[in-house]
């Protein structure tokens, strides 16, 4: 499972096809003036963007960016004169109409080094009404050899008349098996961890690289090792419930509710978890109830409520498990 990294951005193997139907059409001399990539968070729109933009705007014909010609090292320095990112600015929520404005006037001048110019928006949501409106005109008569990259997680925030008038390359929410396979290749933490990040990562596999790299993984070992030993010997839920009472709440009922998930997968498939002990008592019905629980329990660690009796209370019902 292996990406394929272009000067400027990385083709994740789930993005392979999308990729293939952007360099084709470029190819064909059909690819539209403005395009939107659109999908859900953390699973590489800005990488692929990021990899049309060098391609775009590279002088070699390759079938990526070459990353060697004058055009791809102004870009990688951030410095390409016929490139202009647009974004929120610093610290800011939306995108104004007068950063649209300033955009489009430079979309107006001629080329200085590539044959087109290219502007990537990012994230087009972010537009305000009166910036949408103003970017609308510049969709409908676009300026000379100009091609715009919407990048939007949220399309459905945008107007009608702006997706209407884009090309969509719509990225879905990769295979799970086919992350698992990338991560893998990607992590020495093993296909217990990654399936955890994955899972923790709601799907997401950049977020789920993260997890990976993050002490929270710690966590996710702690609440498994407290569980697995709450099981061994129901009598020490005082000394667990410290243990684990340290961890941060939200993370804690998410690891939680992920660690009952993966018991009540391994009843149901047959198939022993390295890291619990085997215990023939354990059954769905209730397991279901405890994650249920977490899961409301998530939701209630950001309220005033009393975290460790909550927390007390589970890990009773959890030990019950095994009596
Ligand atoms: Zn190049």
């Amino acid at each position: 499972m292996i990406d394929t990294r272009i000067s400027g951005g990385i083709i994740y193997p789930w993005m392979n096809d999308h990729w293939s139907f952007f360099l084709q059409r470029l190819e064909n001399d059909k690819l539209a003036h403005a395009l939107m990539v659109e999908g859900p968070a953390g699973i590489g729109k800005a990488s692929l963007a990021a990899a049309m933009v060098a391609k775009l705007l590279c002088r070699e014909n390759e079938p990526g960016a070459c990353s060697h010609c004058r055009s791809c090292t102004l870009l990688a320095a951030g410095s390409h004169p016929d490139y202009f990112d647009l974004q929120p600015d610093e610290g800011k929520q939306v995108i104004k109409v007068d950063q649209v404005r300033a955009l489009i006037g430079k979309l107006d001048l001629t080329t200085s080094i590539s044959e087109r110019k290219v502007a990537c928006i990012h994230p087009a949501e972010k537009m305000n009404a009166a910036a949408a409106n103003a970017l609308l005109k510049s969709l409908e008569e676009p300026a000379g050899n100009t091609v715009l990259i919407l990048v939007s997680d949220n399309p459905a925030r945008l107007p009608v008349t702006i997706r209407s008038r884009c090309q969509a390359i719509s990225v879905n929410q990769p295979d799970s098996q086919l992350v698992l396979d990338w991560l893998q290749g990607n992590s020495d933490k093993g296909p217990e961890m990654n399936q955890a990040a994955l899972q923790a990562a709601g799907g997401s596999p950049l977020r789920a690289t993260q997890y990976l790299d993050s002490p929270e993984l710690d966590a996710y070992g702690q609440v498994r090792a407290g569980l697995a030993r709450l099981l061994e010997r129901p009598g020490s839920v005082s000394v667990v419930s410290s243990e684990l009472g340290a961890l941060i709440p939200v993370d804690l009922w998410r690891w939680l509710s992920i660690c009952v998930g993966e018991v009540i997968k391994s009843i149901m498939t047959q198939q022993a978890l390295d890291w619990l002990p085997a215990n023939p008592k354990l059954s769905g019905k209730p397991l279901l109830e405890l994650q249920r629980r977490a899961d409301i329990n998530r939701q209630l660690a950001a309220t005033p409520v009393r975290g460790d009796l909550l927390l007390h209370d589970w890990l009773i019902r959890w030990a019950e498990q095994a009596i």
